[in-house]
């Protein structure tokens, strides 16, 4: 059975990754108000993967016979001062999540929970992937510089982005 501090700590993170997801769409939003389709996918794309890391932890906590309490997701921001406003701010939360999960891994190391850790190392390995796609994508804008013609390029290559389930079998 899990231990309770453990299981207290996924199910805030599930609610984290929700948040994650829901921020991501609203996102999604703001972008295919700007007419900016690319970017708008890219953040949907962005949004089913924050949706599918709550449901991995859902699966987890499942597996482990822990119960899963859903709370409520708080309010996201919904209007963003243009396209790089919203990838930093993509980049600022990513690094607050990465310190949520350090902070779970934290929290099973401390319980003992040897299963939890082997599960939480797929989240550590996923927040370097996320943190160097932003970084990759801010570093492209600033190249760019508010140019036309590459932020069109832009949202072209991310009108191409496609959704990867982590959650399917392989
Ligand atoms: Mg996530």
């Amino acid at each position: 059975m899990i231990k309770k501090e453990v299981l207290d700590a996924i199910n805030a993170q599930i609610n984290a990754e929700s948040y994650s997801a829901y921020l991501y769409l609203s996102m999604a939003a703001y972008f295919e108000d700007m007419g900016l389709s690319g970017f708008a996918n890219w953040m949907k794309v962005q949004y089913q993967e924050e949706a599918a890391h709550a449901l991995k932890f859902f699966n987890y906590l499942t597996e482990r016979n822990g119960k899963v309490v859903l709370k409520a997701i708080e309010q996201v921001p919904v209007d963003f001062g243009g396209i790089v406003d919203v990838f930093e701010k993509t980049q600022v939360h990513e690094a607050h999540v990465t310190d949520l999960i350090n902070n779970l891994m934290n929290v099973a190391m401390t319980a003992n929970d040897h299963a939890s850790q082997s599960f939480l190392k797929w989240f550590i390995d996923e927040q370097v992937e996320e943190e160097a796609n932003v970084q990759k994508i801010l570093d492209t804008l600033k190249l760019i510089d508010g140019q036309g013609n590459g932020i069109f390029m832009m949202d072209r290559e991310f009108g191409q982005r496609v959704f990867v389930d982590p959650n399917a079998a392989v």
